[in-house]
């Protein structure tokens, strides 16, 4: 089959295609792009394969970055653009279930689609609009089917990473597991063990913060495989209920906004702990601390200036939405008119500080000063002080 047309930013990259065959090799865009493209869906990096070996595609292009030689990837920079260009190639036996032991670059289309995962991520488009279709990927594609590419056991035996991100295409795209291709993630969910963290994190978040999120949970449920997930094992029951208290069609608006509704439902009480095993960012970590605390505290309590001033608004509106999608009680003007209510975001803010309390009032530093400041900053989060220099300077006064 052939597309009708180029979607534009297949065409704006054309001129790489272009020149690769020029100097007398194959060049085709491949991978998601591709996929994202028959499905009419919006596209990002589009990636290229060919069968020039890493240093022939350099010799091609003025401008070109090693971003990845020994996997066969060269960064081509042309007109205006960046493009991922990576030769052909299989991999070898894989030793201990994760990465191949070594690629081997070749000059087969045939091959490189071989050794990729699923049928409708091995697709091949040429620059004549032509779909390269070597696995029935059209035909899954039609029945938003998710097939394993050549013989199911092998690949998730391969690589077990494959089952993660089978679930998270499922989570992305909408579609069903192929019988024989889920059978195959069940059995080989057990070597997730032997996969890092960071790259299962990845294929997990993107899962939690897809549209169909809900889907790709409940293959995750079904396959048992967050029986071989940090923290997961066993929380069978926690997952279904998960699926069970958000509404159908509520999407995560941020990845940590899904980490703190997980942390939640899976009744964690260190969300930090429990992310650091997921080997996270620290950043990430206090965010979702932060969700998963304003939450807790708004099952107690109305939210207040100082949960505003202590946590922000936008984590605030986060944790309230995380109420709204299970139909709990909400008040977003609350929010809001709690925000703007408040003088000072950050003490920063505050107009007088330790120094000038020490040359004005005579003040020594030392715990005592430190609980003044603190005394300072509550008086102006709750409103009962301006944030002025004198006035400051007499509430101190009065307290002394
Ligand atoms: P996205 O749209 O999320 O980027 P993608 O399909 O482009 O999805 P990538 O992780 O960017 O996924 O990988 C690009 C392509 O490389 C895939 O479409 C697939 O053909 C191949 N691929 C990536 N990871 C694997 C893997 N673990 N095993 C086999 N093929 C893989
Ligand atoms: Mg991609």
């Amino acid at each position: 089959m052939r597309l009708k047309q180029l979607p534009s930013e297949f065409q704006e990259a054309l001129p790489v295609l272009e020149k690769i065959k020029q100097a007398g090799f194959e060049a085709y865009f491949v991978g998601g792009s591709v996929r994202d493209a028959l499905l009419g869906r919006p596209i990002h990096d589009v990636d290229i394969a060919t069968s020039s070996y890493p240093q022939e595609t350099k010799e091609i292009f003025d401008r070109t970055v090693d971003i990845g030689i020994e996997h066969g990837t060269v960064l081509v920079l042309e007109n205006g653009g960046e493009y991922e260009v990576t030769t052909f190639r299989t991999e070898d036996a894989y030793v201990d279930y994760r990465r191949p032991s070594s690629v081997s670059f070749v000059r087969s289309l045939e091959e490189d689609l071989k050794r990729r995962d699923f049928t409708v991520n091995a697709f091949a488009l040429a620059e004549d609009a032509r779909v390269i279709d070597l696995f029935n990927g059209l035909s899954d594609l039609d029945n938003h089917l998710l097939r394993a590419v050549g013989k199911a056991q092998e690949r998730f035996s391969e690589d077990a990473l494959r089952v993660m991100r089978g679930l998270r295409f499922a989570a992305s795209l909408n579609f069903s597991i192929e019988e024989q291709t889920f059978a195959a993630m069940e059995r080989y969910a057990p070597l997730l063990e032997k996969i890092s963290i960071e790259r299962i994190f990845i294929e997990f978040d993107k899962l939690l913060t897809a549209p169909h999120w809900k889907k790709g949970l409940q293959a995750l449920i079904d396959s048992q495989a967050y029986e071989y997930l940090p923290d997961l094992a066993g929380k069978g029951p926690a997952l279904e209920q998960f699926l069970a208290v958000y509404e159908d069609n509520f999407v995560f608006a941020t990845s940590e906004q899904a980490w703190a509704a997980l942390c939640l439902v899976l009744e964690i009480s260190d969300a930090v702990t429990f992310l650091k095993k997921w080997k996270t960012a620290t950043h990430f970590q206090k965010t979702v601390a932060d969700l998963v605390a304003i939450y807790r505290y708004r099952q107690k309590s109305t939210h207040s200036k100082r949960t505003l001033y202590d946590y922000g608004k936008e984590l605030v509106l986060l944790a309230e939405s995380l109420r709204q999608a299970q139909g709990l009680i909400v008040d977003f003007p609350l929010v809001e008119q709690l925000d703007e209510a408040l003088t000072i975001h950050d003490k920063h803010e505050i107009l007088i500080k330790g120094g000038d309390l020490i040359k004005e009032l005579g003040l020594k530093p030392g715990p005592d000063l430190g609980q003044i400041l603190r005394n300072i900053e509550e008086a102006i989060v709750q409103g009962r002080l301006p944030n002025e220099r004198r006035a400051i300077l007499d509430f101190v006064k009065s307290g002394l």
